[in-house]
């Protein structure tokens, strides 16, 4: 599915999300790993509206785990609590309760003190499209729930589903939308596959990917693409990038009448092994 942002639908967006608010004690913010950056909401502050929240770095699994440490520093740096997962095989998943019983503490406390019984906490997800708030309910729920958007004219019940005792989630995700004005986000939101390719140019998008993982994961791009190890690839230089796009394109036998290398087919292939983590564990951006 691609979703298009306009104003209306951000505002509406927005909306949603901020009626959610008023029915839960805690947000659990889902961020890429891999982009922690690039895959968040722009206004997320404004919109939250001081709710506490958990940030979590999904798809942990694909990023570099140096620089996810990294992240984690910077966003505690910031006074907010980070943490990885991985919701797909479910890698730090079982953490999520307690880590919102903690970030919640001095409220709990305080209605132990004035003899409430503290009842359990109720928590939205939000987070961009792709970024795994699906997969991650159905983790935390431990079955599969049919996760449906929210779209205008239907109207459906929130569910509360029990996770861990002590959490209760809403089962409709908040959707928000990346920071699309920005060219280079952009580029690192396709090469995650956030974002369709056919958004943007698909070997516009695969010469970004090859300039940036070159730069930084040279030894892994070489040896999953067996390009020769003294290959020039200065990501300031166009002709070296374009000329590995090429050795890849040949490698993947991605080749037109002429034997001219097909930069479409072979783009759409790189960054479909890239995606699948085939070149190995990478992250587009760092903090410092
Ligand atoms: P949503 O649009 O935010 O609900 O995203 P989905 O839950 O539908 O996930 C989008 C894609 O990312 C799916 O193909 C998931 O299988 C995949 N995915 C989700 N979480 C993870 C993760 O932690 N690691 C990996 N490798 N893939 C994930």
């Amino acid at each position: 599915m691609t979703i298009q942002w306009f104003p209306g639908h951000m505002t509406r967006a927005r909306r949603q999300i901020q009626d959610k608010l008023k029915l839960i004690d805690v947000v659990i913010e889902l961020i890429d790993a891999r982009l922690p950056l690039s895959s968040r909401n722009p206004m997320i502050d404004e919109i939250l509206l001081g709710k506490p929240r958990l940030i979590i770095m999904n798809k942990a699994d694909l990023a570099d785990p140096e620089v996810t440490k990294q992240w984690q520093d910077y966003f505690k740096a910031e006074g907010q609590v980070a943490f990885p997962v991985d919701a797909y095989t479910g890698t730090g998943v079982k953490d999520i309760p307690n880590q919102l019983k903690i970030l919640l503490k001095e409220k709990i406390d305080r209605q132990i003190s004035k003899g409430i019984n503290p009842r359990a906490i109720r928590a939205l997800i939000v987070g961009i499209p792709n970024v795994g708030k699906s997969t991650l309910i159905n983790r935390l729920a431990g079955r599969n729930i049919a996760i449906t958007g929210d779209r205008p004219g239907v109207t459906k019940g929130q569910q509360w589903i029990r996770v861990g005792g002590v959490i209760e989630l809403l089962d409709t995700p908040g959707i928000l939308w990346p920071k699309f004005e920005d060219q280079n986000v952009g580029y690192r939101l396709a090469v995650t596959g956030a974002i369709k390719e056919e958004i943007l140019n698909v070997e516009d998008i695969a010469f970004f990917a090859v300039k940036y993982l070159t730069s930084y994961y040279w030894e892994s791009f070489q040896e999953r693409f067996e390009l020769p190890v003294d290959m020039p690839h200065n990501p300031d230089e166009t002709d070296d990038v374009v000329a590995i796009m090429e050795a890849v394109g040949r490698k993947r036998g991605c080749l037109m009448s002429g034997g001219r290398v097909d930069l479409e087919k072979s783009s759409k292939l790189l960054l479909r092994e890239l995606r699948a983590g085939k070149m190995g564990r990478f992250s587009m951006e760092a903090p410092y």
